[in-house]
């Protein structure tokens, strides 16, 4: 009896050595813990859609399937089916936008025809200036730096992620606008994210300037918002559920 009375008393000093240690260790974590001191405003809540590519809450929804009224020139496009179809001429949108978070989908023409920069060609222009290309790059040799979400005459895209043509793909652009001085020096470039139909193709590419078809790239001061232009290069592309975010990173109050 004795005995176990002593074994039940050893058991606990243990435990209790052990609990000690835990506490300990669990104190040294605290006090070793870093913290930046920043103050930081707390990030606003945002409702995603129900699947990735729906507009989620904060966003500006640029064509839902019905109408282009947020696009000039929108009623070049024919709509039909929840699905605008490029026709007639570029379309830009109404509103002007700096850096952003754009989503697209487009399908370049089932019935191929035409080949290189002649076939599904359109383009998703930032800014109206910076070209994201759009071309049927499904077994359609082309220069390289002009094939489908290549930054038009700059640079290819990592790699060839197209669809078939007739199937529905997906751009999500992140887009980091230029800053100028007032003499139109470049404080710093454009950056370039693509994500088309979810490979990444383009990495925070940073641009040399405009894309422009005879011209080598350079930049010309503008606005720090400007408005997204669709391209019409002849070919009837189809576009749907197009949506934008505007972004903004955090700012943090640094400690005095
Ligand atoms: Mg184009």
């Amino acid at each position: 009896m004795i005995r176990t009375r002593k074994l039940f008393w050893m058991a606990g000093v243990i435990a209790m050595a052990a609990m000690a240690v835990g506490v300990a260790a669990a104190v040294a974590r605290l006090k070793d813990e870093y913290k930046s001191g920043i103050v930081w405003p707390e990030p606003n809540v945002v409702t995603p859609g129900k699947m990735d590519n729906e507009p989620p809450s904060d966003a500006i929804v640029l064509f839902d399937g019905k109408e282009l009224s947020k696009w000039n020139k929108g009623e070049n496009w024919e709509i039909k089916d929840g699905v605008a179809t490029s026709r007639k001429s570029d379309i830009t949108t109404k509103d002007s936008f700096g850096d952003c978070q754009l989503h697209i989908e487009f399908a370049t023409p089932e019935k191929v025809s035409g080949s290189g920069q002649g076939r599904g060609n359109s383009g998703v222009y930032m800014m109206t200036k910076y070209e994201i290309q759009i071309l049927d790059s499904y077994n359609n040799p082309t220069y390289f730096d002009g094939q489908c979400a290549s930054i038009y005459k700059q640079t290819p895209p990592m790699v060839n992620a197209c669809r078939k043509p007739g199937e529905w793909q997906s751009y999500d652009i992140v887009f980091n606008v230029p800053k100028f001085a007032e003499d139109g020096k470049v404080l710093k470039p454009a950056y370039a994210t693509v994500i088309q139909n979810g490979i990444l193709v383009q990495n925070h590419y940073e641009l040399i300037g405009g894309t422009f078809y005879d011209q080598p790239a350079h930049y010309e001061k503008h606005a720090e918002k400007m408005p997204i232009l669709l391209q019409f290069h002849g070919n009837p592309v189809k576009f749907r559920n197009i949506w934008i975010r505007e972004i903004k990173q955090l700012e943090g109050k640094k400690p005095q």
